[in-house]
């Protein structure tokens, strides 16, 4: 048994959908609830996993007529035993906030009108209606209407009124409606900027959420100087193919994916690449997968079918800072970047990034929550406070609690520079204005120097601080409504512990907000600190120091005396730190290029590899571990298979500790289970003893769902 969870949004309000809801739930003999609010209508049921999936395809293809879907997003959770099926009512403070939508991609009818040469809208890269096209990257104020966006400087010629008027009309007050007499223009023609692209150029394009930056995959040339002038080495790429026709020729496509890289949110999706020859080797070096976006505006539409060929797209900013979005901001901050400049003058009203998904045990797993998804709310098990939650210093997302609905902003980014630091402070000021949200609380990580904290300190609200892995836990099981006791597994590269020393490698028994730290990682020391993130080979270093003494690490003197001393050694219970370090020990990497690297290489270098194989790990006590990767690699024994012994021995210790705690609720948290070999293992190994297992589905295992968590426990910790 399961429970499916949907929201949707769009026109399923007052046309029918909850009786039909309901005839279709009973007719199946699920039982659940519908709820209409203003974030839109919620349902869920319960029931067998393959009735359910016949539920949410009838629900799509058998909606009333007058209905349509904009947006879907599901959870699938664990069953709360419902005994009927009964129509909801929304509660005040839920019918008081304002639906604000994501950007929407280009529809099936704008996409027939753009290449129809007899349409007066063919070949206008600016073509929406009120199913598709811009919506949160344009709205500066609510409520939703063409005043209040970034479309106000355009005035709506004659034919574009009467369709704006008209509500039989398909464009019936779509705000971002434009026609080429009326609306936006192109600063080139798009010709140029295909055939700056086909001749190996990069191109700056303003899309829906900010500026990216494309050149021609196949040309490693051309990858590779985009990769030096971006300041971005080795961090994977993301592509953009032209159809799904050419997605399917390079990487493996299932029918779930298909599903998410055309659906209206349209986001990158992490895919396994098919083998086929043709891709520059320098798009994704460090990664087993790829990731693949189709076109989702009318312009990349043009754009591609000119083109034909794959594209690199990534965000318009040198190395980690936020997008760009401005024209003036892009010609200054990509100057030296770009070739060519493709812009338009609508302007951008906030900056969000392609989102980035995976299918994970047969479900959606958003990675980075952004574009086509922020800024719909998560929903949660109860009523919250109304907390701000400032979320963590790498990969920040905010998010604000109103009632069950917790609004987690796009992702901001790393806040290391001060555009970032800035683009986090209007990313609050804009999420509270839109929702006519006053803070009466502020949640941040307990960490002294995040940028974040230290912004919520300087408020002059309340603060709560939450610990960094409670918060990766909690917010794991509140996307997933678990209830009761669970065993939060929050493994991470870093994030700063109650002890003051550096956590990552965490199990807690977790109750009503109150955490027990049962078990963790034997602790270690990090020479150099910060610098042991980077360079993997301190944490080995620090391991062989520890198993074998101070002679086995001889070549490295001043790291053998930062270990003797203490100085400059941090303690660990980090598993990515653990990763790394046998990424060294193995010879995959001896460092990362960028965060996670050795990690995601170590992952890779597994392939087909099938083994059941495990290293001893008995309770997070590496010693014997190490001596055993240790003595492989000098045999000579394939870094793939010691990886594979290596990623079993973390699923064994993960279900040896939760056999010993006696919970049976297990929530998989952190960056560590973005990779797919240890999730999914100690998930099938969790299943097969009886354990229930969580993991992220709406919002991202990493620290893009620290906002989450901490919005969840800053609250009353009662239920
Ligand atoms: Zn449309
Ligand atoms: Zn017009
Ligand atoms: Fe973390």
């Amino acid at each position: 048994m399961q429970r499916l969870r949907v929201t949707l949004t769009g026109a399923v309000q007052g046309v029918g959908f909850r009786p039909f809801v309901y005839r279709l739930a009973t007719s199946l003999r699920l039982n659940g609830w519908v709820l209409n609010s203003s974030s839109g209508l919620t349902v869920e049921v319960e029931g067998e996993p393959a009735i359910l999936d016949e539920f949410l395809a009838r629900l799509h293809r058998e909606k009333p007529a007058p209905s349509v879907i904009l947006t879907s997003e599901s959870s699938r959770l664990a069953p709360v035993g419902f005994d009927r099926f009964e129509i909801r009512t929304s509660n005040d403070a839920e019918e008081k906030t304002v639906a604000i939508l994501p950007d929407l991609a280009t529809c099936g009818d704008c996409l027939r009108e753009l290449f129809d040469p007899a349409n007066r809208r063919y070949h206008y890269p600016f073509t929406n209606c009120t199913n598709c096209g811009p919506r949160y990257s344009i709205v500066e104020n609510v409520p939703y209407d063409r005043p209040r966006t970034t479309m106000k400087i355009f005035t709506l010629c004659p034919a574009c009124r009467h369709e704006y008027e008209d509500p039989r009309d398909r464009r019936f007050h779509a705000q971002p409606n434009a026609c080429p007499v009326c609306g936006p223009r192109l600063s080139m023609p798009i010709e140029k900027a295909a055939r700056a692209l086909l001749d190996g150029r990069i191109l700056a394009l303003k899309g829906i959420g900010g500026f990216q930056l494309l050149v021609d995959a196949r040309n490693e040339d051309a990858v590779v100087r985009l990769r030096h002038l971006k300041a971005r080495e080795e961090k994977p790429f993301a592509l953009m193919m032209p159809s799904l026709e050419m997605a399917r020729k390079y990487c493996m496509v299932s029918e779930a994916e298909r599903a998410l890289l055309e659906s209206p949110a349209a986001p990158i999706v992490l895919l396994t690449p098919s083998g086929e020859p043709g891709i520059a080797p320098s798009v994704a070096k460090s990664s087993p997968y790829i990731g693949v976006m189709l076109p989702y505006s009318p312009l990349h539409h043009l754009l591609m079918r000119e083109a034909a060929i794959p594209l690199v797209a990534t965000s318009g900013n040198r190395s980690d800072e936020p997008i760009a979005i401005d024209n003036e901001e892009a010609r200054r901050r990509l100057d030296g970047i770009a070739d060519v400049f493709l812009m338009h003058d609508r302007p951008i009203a906030r900056p969000c990034d392609d989102s980035v998904v995976r299918l994970a045990r047969g479900r959606e797993m958003v990675l980075r929550r952004a574009r086509g998804y922020a800024p719909m709310p998560v929903r949660v098990g109860r009523t919250l406070d109304p907390v701000l939650a400032v979320g963590a210093h790498l990969k920040n997302a905010v998010a604000i609690a109103i009632s069950h609905q917790v609004y987690v902003s796009q992702h901001i980014g790393d806040l290391d520079t001060v555009e970032a630091r800035e683009t986090f402070e209007r990313a609050i000021h804009d999420l509270c204005r839109l929702y006519r949200f006053e803070p009466r609380v502020i949640a941040c990580d307990m960490h002294p120097d995040y940028a974040s904290s230290q912004w919520a300190r300087a408020s002059g609200l309340p603060v709560v601080e939450i610990q960094h892995h409670e918060a990766h836990a909690a917010s794991c099981a509140a996307e997933n409504d678990v209830r009761g006791e669970y065993l939060g597994v929050s493994w991470d590269g870093t994030g700063y512990g109650r002890d003051a020393t550096i956590w990552g490698g965490e199990f807690f028994a977790a109750r009503n907000g109150v955490f027990d730290r049962i078990a963790h990682l034997r602790t270690f020391k990090l020479p150099g600190g910060e610098a042991a993130v980077k360079e993997g080979w301190r944490s080995a270093a620090s391991l062989l120091y520890e198993v074998e003494g101070a002679t086995a690490i001889a070549d490295t003197p001043a790291i053998a005396r930062m270990l003797e001393r203490g100085v400059n050694a941090p303690v660990t219970s980090s598993v990515g730190r653990l990763f790394d370090a046998v990424a060294a020990l193995s010879g995959v990497a001896r460092e990362s290029r960028f965060e996670g690297q050795a990690a995601m290489l170590l992952e890779r270098a597994i392939g087909s590899i099938e083994t059941r194989e495990a290293y001893p790990l008995k309770d997070g006590d590496w010693a014997e571990l190490i001596n055993a990767v240790r003595r492989d690699a000098r045999a000579g024994v394939e870094p793939g298979l010691i990886s594979a012994r290596f990623h079993n021995a973390l699923v064994v210790w993960i279900v040896e500790t939760a056999a010993a705690s006696g919970i049976r609720q297990v929530v998989l948290s952190g960056g560590c289970f973005q990779n797919r070999y240890l999730m999914e293992h100690a998930v099938a190994l969790l299943e097969a003893r009886g354990h229930v297992v969580f993991t992220h589905q709406r919002v991202s295992p990493n620290d893009g769902g620290i906002a989450l968590g901490q919005a969840v426990l800053a609250s009353s910790t009662s239920g």
